[in-house]
């Protein structure tokens, strides 16, 4: 059995705390200083100060210096398949220039190199939980589960559809068609995923439906793209706008109609709130919605930089963080970020909007871990995984 003991100048432990929202996120954090962990094959075996009784005889230990040790990172939404996009897209120029220059990209064929460095930087940055969006990509699944697998990360597929077009196998099949031969006779790899839908402006509302009610049969989080550009409102509100221009032809049937709803009250016709649901964005979201949204239990997950870039705005954050939302961080893809570290969302929300360091290492952990259902992740107590983070210096306390 082998022990090895980790001593570090600080240690964040979140030992014994549960996902946090509202005033909960802004608690003091037990922090201990010159603490090391005691790892028994790969696990937390126990939390020690230097010079405790307990420090285990002859353990093999190394310093990991003058850093403050966190549970490792939860990136909760990334697009590892268009991790090829790196520099390809055009940024600053809104939501539809955007899209309209990724569509063409993604007839590209599935890049395992550029999804396998991605995954080995996202380890590197302190990443050790991941929830993907997968089916982006034909057959993508597999090889993304592979190189996650291989850099040391635990991931969660989630297996995306998109378009309101539905074949006969769809219909039989909770999986959709990009993914549906990767993971077809895979029960191992199955116990990773779970359907997903990309948004509700692009998804027929009936596959919405049938993939949040699968998940909450199977137990997994279903997870979807919310409120995050101007576009988006104005096309289900009044069915117009440069998205509609877009998508018309190309996306939305001919028959399509605007629900005439803004996307919460859309999502909430549709019953696709709750707890075990993961939305992501939530940019344009007013007061009211943020309130609905915290009491419907649904987690939100906010990528302040991929906002920015795609020049969408800022996320309501002290709204989000004042009435309850479970808060959670990803990056999402690189085709609207510059890197896949997590923890950079964090700094960016700490030297913006001056959240405290105390909220934000909670979202980028337990609250990440708890909106991705991860369990026996977040924290760095005894019988956890001994996956950690260096945190920044502007995320200490
Ligand atoms: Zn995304």
């Amino acid at each position: 059995m082998s022990v090895l003991v980790l001593r570090a100048k600080q240690l964040l432990t979140l030992a014994g705390e549960r996902p946090a929202v509202g005033e909960d996120l802004f608690a003091p954090m037990k922090k201990l200083e010159n603490a090391a962990l005691v790892v028994r094959d790969g696990l937390v075996a126990d939390v020690l100060s230097r010079g405790n009784e307990r420090w285990p005889a002859g353990a093999q230990t190394r310093d990991l210096g003058e850093v403050c040790l966190a549970p490792a990172c939860v990136n909760a939404h990334t697009h590892l398949q268009l991790s090829h996009l790196r520099g390809r897209t055009v940024w600053r120029k809104g939501f539809v220039a955007w899209i309209t220059n990724l569509i063409p990209l993604l007839a590209e064929p599935v890049d395992a190199d550029a999804i396998e460095d991605a995954c080995a930087d996202v380890a590197a940055a302190g990443t050790g939980y991941v929830g993907d969006i997968s089916g982006s990509l034909q057959n993508g699944l597999a090889l993304t589960d592979k190189s996650c697998r291989e850099a040391g990360l635990n991931a969660r597929h989630f297996c995306e559809w998109f378009g309101f077009a539905s074949s006969a196998s769809d219909a039989k099949s909770p999986w959709p068609a990009r993914c549906r031969e990767d993971i077809t006779d895979n029960p191992d790899l199955q116990a990773r995923c779970a359907p997903a839908a990309h948004a509700l402006y692009s998804t027929a509302p009936e596959t919405l439906r049938a993939a949040r009610r699968h998940c909450a049969q199977t137990g997994s989080v279903f997870t979807f793209h919310l409120a995050e550009s101007p576009e988006e409102t104005q096309l289900l509100t009044t069915g117009e706008g440069l998205l509609r221009d877009v998508y018309e032809g190309r996306v939305l049937p001919e028959n399509w109609r605007a629900p005439g709803l803004r996307p919460l009250d859309y999502a909430e016709q549709l019953q696709l709130l709750g707890t075990g649901v993961l939305a992501v964005h939530g940019v344009q979201l007013r007061h009211k919605e943020i309130r609905r949204l915290a009491e419907s239990g649904t987690a939100l997950c906010l990528c302040p930089r991929s906002n920015y870039n795609l020049g969408l705005g800022d996320p309501p954050v002290n709204d989000l963080l004042e009435n309850g939302v479970l808060l959670c961080l990803g990056t999402d893809s690189l085709a609207s970020n510059a890197d896949l570290d997590v923890r950079r969302e964090a700094l960016a929300l700490r030297e913006e909007m001056d959240v405290p360091p105390e909220a934000l290492i909670r979202m980028l952990t337990i609250n990440g871990a708890a909106a991705l259902g991860i369990e026996n992740a977040g924290q760095l107590a005894p019988g956890f995984p001994a996956a950690f983070c260096a945190l920044p210096p502007a995320l200490t306390l």
